[in-house]
């Protein structure tokens, strides 16, 4: 029989014999006449343990290149059963696979540490070290992934270097979301060939690690001042990690947008924080020269600033505190002038007082000695001549007091002119300090704003809320039979009660509500980024508040209440007509019975 080649032929023969020898059809018999039709023998005829292989295959890796092409191989090599070719193939793989890996780590240190120093546009160092302390954590104990992702983050560095306006690498999928498909060979050069969709949901998982990463430790620790942002942060970075499905990952996208939102709003805050302190700085010193000239004021500025430091960060805080200075600064100036020139100018009347009284005491008295001795000689006189001669010197004498009476009479004139030159000057200067005093933006007894402050307040948060789009509340507070507690305990102990409410509402509030003095025992609270119900919640905390804590006078426990009126401010609103509507709403709860919070509606 002629030897058949054609493996269908050879099974086709293979079952004819089978039926015809009578066998059962077991795989042993089979083999066993297939070879022989086939013409195999021998060792080769030994079986192929073509499963486990496939097995083995599927476990080696396959992301260089090179073990790409050798899994190839292997994978035909099993296909025909070949020994000879699986058994190259695989040397080669080991071989490649141990001369990668002792060779590479040397050469990527040295490239690592090139690439380090080298200097790269849009790559600081401080970013560097984020990148690589990313990619030691995520590689974990893994050498080899860590070998691969260092490999990366390399290549990102120097094309970084090579192509300055090119987004590359770790950084730049980081900062452009198009980057991890469009850019593919920084991100995974060694992969294997995918489709765009498969390679972007290789993707995945690096950019979910790598969001969380971002919210967890980078955006969170950016936010240590704003604890209830940083939780947010670690809120989302959990979401992250949770959302799988398309429906979560929606959700996911749309709770990072609002709190991207709120991140820009916090940006804009801080540059607002940043250019207040500048300024407040930049005040402090244009003014050292003049503060250095008295101590003591010196030491209150330095206190307000001290203040200001140690408290967290505010920009009403801050603006409050330029104020403050301004119009310290303002007076203090003024004062100084009015107190160096009223100095100079009483010490100068004085000294010329005292030289012309002793001038004239002296000479007066002088005169009278001379007089009498002229007295004597007159009495002793014996002839008109004599006589004669004690006139001559009466007379003289009498001339040098005539002329000294002259002089002071000129120079008491001269200093009456002056006197009345430094009182008008000084009348100068009090209307200049009254001038300046309507500059003062806070009220001298409260520190609150007064209604100069109140106004500029105003302003800037109409327009912040405008610019966010956020809801405003302004509430008016009235005291409750605030002339009984000054008739019954004195103005002081009323003062006292207006200090001790102002306390309470600052420690009660947030730091961005304003506060401002309207008049006598009203206060106008503006409520920035809060809805009509919540600014009703928070002034009648404020009222619970004030119950709790009495106002002691003379260690006598005093309740005091306050009658509140809040509105909420409307895009056609004036302050007047906001104002108006708050005070008509507090009057209304003074009608309905005082002690309580009134909303103005309409
Ligand atoms: P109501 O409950 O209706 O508001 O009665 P009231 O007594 O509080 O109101 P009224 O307007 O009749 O009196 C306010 C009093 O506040 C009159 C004034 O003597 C007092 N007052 C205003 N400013 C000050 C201040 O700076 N210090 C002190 N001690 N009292 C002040
Ligand atoms: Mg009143
Ligand atoms: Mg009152």
């Amino acid at each position: 029989m002629a030897t058949l080649t054609n493996p269908s032929e050879i099974a086709r023969e293979t079952l004819r014999q089978l039926m015809s020898q009578r066998k059962s059809p077991s795989p042993d018999n089979y083999r066993a006449i297939y070879n022989q039709i086939a013409g195999i023998s021998g060792k080769s005829a030994e079986v192929f343990p073509e499963r486990e292989l496939k097995a083995l295959l599927l476990a080696l890796p396959r992301e260089t290149p090179v073990q790409q092409r050798l899994s190839r191989q292997l994978d035909q090599s099993l296909k025909g059963s070949n020994w000879e070719e699986y058994k190259k193939a695989l040397v080669d793989f080991i071989k490649e696979h141990s001369a990668e890996s002792e060779l590479k780590w040397s050469e990527l240190i040295s490239e690592f540490l090139r690439q380090w120093e080298a200097k790269q546009s849009r790559l600081t160092p401080a970013r560097k070290r984020e990148s690589l302390e990313h990619v030691l954590a995520s590689a974990g104990n893994n050498s080899e992934i860590l070998f691969g992702r260092l490999q990366r983050l390399i290549k990102s560095w120097s094309q970084n270097q090579a192509e300055p306006d090119v987004a590359g690498g770790l950084e730049g999928d980081v900062e452009t979301p198009k980057a991890p498909v469009a850019e593919p060979a920084s991100v995974v050069a060694n992969a294997a060939p995918a489709t765009p969709v498969g390679r972007a949901a290789e993707l995945l998982p690096e950019l979910r690690s790598l969001l969380v990463y971002t919210l967890e430790v980078v955006v969170a620790t950016q936010l240590e001042d704003d604890p209830g942002l940083a939780a947010q942060a670690k809120t989302l970075a959990a979401s992250a990690n949770a959302a799988t499905s398309l429906k979560a990952l929606n959700e996911l996208l749309a709770e990072i947008k609002r709190f991207a939102f709120r991140l820009e709003f916090l940006a804009e805050d801080r540059n607002e924080l940043r250019s207040g302190l500048l300024k407040l700085l930049q005040l402090m010193i244009d003014n050292v020269g003049e503060l250095v000239v008295d101590d003591r004021w010196l030491n209150g500025q330095i206190a307000v600033v001290r203040g200001i430091v140690a408290q967290p960060m505010n920009i009403r805080a801050i603006n409050d505190a330029e104020h403050r200075l301004k119009e310290v600064i303002f007076k203090h100036s003024q004062l100084k002038h009015s107190l160096v020139e009223a100095r100079e100018a009483l010490k100068l009347m004085l000294a010329g007082f005292v030289d012309h009284l002793a001038e004239f005491a002296d000479s007066t008295s002088d005169y009278h000695d001379k007089m009498e001795i002229c007295v004597e000689r007159i009495g002793k006189a014996d002839d008109i001549g004599q006589l004669q001669d004690v006139l001559a010197e009466v007379i003289g004498e009498t001339r040098i007091i005539q002329i000294n009476a002259q002089r002071s009479r000129d120079d008491l004139r001269v200093s009456k002119q002056r006197v009345e030159e430094a009182d008008k000057r000084i009348n100068e200067l009090q209307e200049e300090l009254e001038k300046a005093s309507m500059l003062v933006r806070n009220d001298q007894l409260t520190g609150t704003l007064n209604r100069r402050g109140l106004e500029e307040a105003f302003e800037n948060e109409v327009a912040r809320s405008r610019r966010r789009k956020s809801p405003l509340c302004v509430a008016m507070l009235d005291i409750d039979n605030f002339k009984k507690l000054n008739d019954s305990l004195g103005h002081d102990a009323g003062d006292a009660a207006l200090i001790h409410l102002v306390t309470i509402i600052r420690e009660t509030l947030r730091p961005q509500d304003t506060l401002a003095r309207f008049g006598g025992e009203e206060f106008i609270i503006i409520l920035p980024d809060t809805t009509l119900e919540d600014a009703k919640t928070a002034i009648v905390r404020l009222q619970r508040e004030l119950t709790k804590r009495y106002f002691l006078h003379e260690n006598e426990k005093v309740l005091i209440t306050f009658s509140a009126g809040v509105t909420d401010h409307r895009s056609d609103d004036t302050q007047a007509s906001v104002t108006k509507r708050a005070d008509d709403a507090m009057f209304a709860a003074k009608k309905a019975g005082k002690n309580r919070v009134v909303t103005g509606n309409n």
